[in-house]
């Protein structure tokens, strides 16, 4: 046990004399959050019992890698398996049962009662502090058919889908466009399957905007993998899956990926208070209704970084971090609370996509102001070979400047980026201030400016009034009111795409060519750098004029968004 002179230990402990009497822990649920509890809390108590009740027959697998392993990139399926029961208890003294679920919680009598999955044993297991962590459950919709699907979540979903993918099938439908979704389509076209995505929703990975999220359906088109959104299915047949337009789509394999619900059921029938989006209800230390249950992980509702409220949050990393924080609060640390952003990124072939915080569609849903700035950077210097443009987006508030939420897609250091800002939300870094952060360069990994300080100059020209933004959406009804649209990239950019109505001038001949003002213009160059100084210019030329925010590619995607077609995109930069 942790020595500690703090007086909230003694809170801590309260009800076990741990003095005198190792503590009795039972984790259910020996994956991420329940694994990270238990052996934090071996390192910090010698003396505690501690039994991990698991129900399938693996501990500590990594979930993650399910998808790449299907896909063959992953070849042993020892690999994905980081522990055993045996070397859990060599190394940490740790009482390991698989296929063990536990079916009831005693809060009462502080019991545990479990069966073995083969239904041949059954017991009992008193705790001083129960630990839950039984993740979540694959959502499976009453759609006929749909016992037939194959879902990805288990060490066993996975050798299932594996050995299906061994029979070569020809044509696989997966249902659901979400990052397990999305890798689990790469991975069986991989496999020369030819693969359809099917979505319901407008576009794939909901996490990302509209204008973002596109880039990536054009990757799997380019990927030859079709895209289907915005179209439900009706029903799972021998063939494939039929949509409720009528549409038939080939799959001799069809893989559910629509979704997850937390797997509160145990905690529900302990009378373990649920919160309101049916996750089980913890406090800041991860403590249930009752003081001696914690719950982590997929299972629990989290406090939301951006909005404060409880949120479904379903990522190793959190519940990892929460395992964690519950070892800490049962040894006798003070831990800090954890709130999560919901910091996620997927490969998608040789695109990256990654998104932090809050997205423009929750913001505008919330009624939450903010301010949305895209940009188009390369992810290191230009001069350097080898330099890939990504797509960047920031979102803040218009206030105060706090970062609301960022999202990146791209070939190239999109992860890197997306971690930045990431910790600059967690560290209270204002949007303008990114500008500040003296991030490592040389030209193989960045450029002097990085993308990220860009963003916060971008935003200190928003904030500061420098210079005016418009955005996409914010288009039409200008040029309605008026407004004269002018593109100022060179001729040859213009005459290989632009946005209908816009007359050219390019920038280096802005001066000679427009007459001065008054007039009101809406000015864009490809990514919105040579239309921030044509704007500044037409200013001073006594123009009313706005810069459109990422220029003629965020457009570009955006009504490649707004018109479901992401072929549009295959082959253009990012
Ligand atoms: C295919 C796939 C890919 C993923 N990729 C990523 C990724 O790239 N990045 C990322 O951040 N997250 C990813 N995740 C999500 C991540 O794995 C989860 O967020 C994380 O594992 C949640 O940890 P947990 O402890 O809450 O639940 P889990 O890790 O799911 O563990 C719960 C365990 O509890 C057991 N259990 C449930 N009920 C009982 C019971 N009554 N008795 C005994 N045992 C029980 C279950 O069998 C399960 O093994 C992925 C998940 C999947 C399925």
């Amino acid at each position: 046990m942790v020595r500690s002179s703090s007086p909230e230990r003694a809170e801590h402990s309260e009800g076990v004399d741990r003095a005198s009497e190792p503590i009795r822990v039972v984790v259910v649920g020996g994956v991420a959050g329940g694994m990270s509890a238990a052996t934090r809390l071996r390192r910090l108590d010698e003396r505690a019992v501690i039994t991990v009740l698991e129900r399938s027959g693996h501990v500590s697998y990594a979930n993650c890698g399910l998808p790449y392993f299907v896909g063959g990139v992953i070849e042993e399926e020892d690999d994905l398996l980081l522990q055993t029961p045996a070397s859990l208890h060599a190394r940490f003294r740790l009482d390991v049962r698989v296929g063990t679920e536990v079916v009831g919680i005693d809060t009462g009598h502080h019991e545990v009662s479990f069966v073995s999955t083969t239904g041949r044993a059954t017991g009992t297991l008193r705790y001083d502090k129960l630990i839950l962590s039984p993740g979540a459950v694959p959502v499976r919709p009453p759609i006929p058919g749909f016992g037939r699907v194959r879902v990805l979540r288990t060490v066993e979903d996975a050798e299932a889908l594996a050995s299906d993918v061994r029979g070569t099938p020809r044509t696989a439908v997966v249902i659901g466009a979400g990052f397990i979704g999305l890798e689990t389509a790469e991975n069986l076209s991989r496999q020369d399957i030819v693969v359809t995505v099917v979505e319901a929703m407008d576009q794939v990975l909901a996490p990302l905007d509209p204008e973002m999220a596109v880039l990536v359906a054009a990757e799997l088109e380019a990927n030859g993998v079709e895209v289907v959104t915005g179209a439900a299915v009706a029903e799972v047949t021998d063939a494939g899956v039929r949509l409720a337009d009528g549409r038939e789509l080939d799959g001799e394999l069809v893989v559910g990926s629509v979704g997850i619900r937390p797997d509160a059921r145990l905690a529900e029938l302990a009378g373990l208070a649920i919160g309101p989006h049916g996750g089980i209800s913890v406090d800041e230390r991860n403590r249930t209704s009752d003081p001696d249950i914690y719950a982590v992980g997929d299972a629990v509702e989290k406090q939301d970084w951006v909005g404060g409220a409880p949120t479904l949050i379903a990522l190793a990393n959190v519940a990892n971090r929460q395992g964690r924080r519950v070892a800490d609060d049962i040894g006798g640390l003070m831990p800090r609370p954890t709130r999560s952003l919901g910091t996620a990124i997927v490969k998608v072939f040789g695109l990256t996509a990654a998104a932090t915080g809050w997205n423009e569609k929750r913001l505008r849903e919330a009624g939450r102001p903010y301010r949305a700035l895209h940009s188009h950077p390369l992810h290191h210097a230009g001069y350097y070979p080898g330099a890939e443009p990504m797509a960047l987006k920031l979102l803040f508030d218009p206030d105060d400047g706090a970062i609301l939420g960022a999202q990146a897609v791209g070939r190239a250091g999109v992860d890197k980026r997306i971690d930045v800002l990431a910790t600059a939300i967690e560290g209270g870094v204002s949007a303008e201030r990114l500008a500040d952060l003296e991030l490592a360069y040389a030209p193989p990994f960045s450029s002097a400016k990085d993308p990220v300080n860009m963003l916060g100059y971008m935003a200190e020209n928003v904030r500061s009034g420098a210079c005016e933004l418009v955005s996409y959406d914010e288009l039409d009804p200008l040029i309605s009111a008026g407004w004269t649209l002018l593109d100022v990239r060179t001729e040859k950019e213009y005459a290989n795409g632009a946005i209908p109505g816009a007359r050219n001038v390019p920038v280096d001949v802005l001066r000679e060519k427009i007459r001065t003002g008054p007039g009101r213009l809406v000015i864009y160059c490809e990514v919105g750098h040579r239309g921030h100084t044509a704007t500044a210019l037409a200013h001073e030329l006594g123009f009313e004029a706005r810069n459109l925010d990422g220029g003629y590619r965020t457009w570009l995607a955006a009504d490649a968004a707004a018109a479901g077609a992401p072929r549009r995109l295959v082959g253009m930069p990012l």
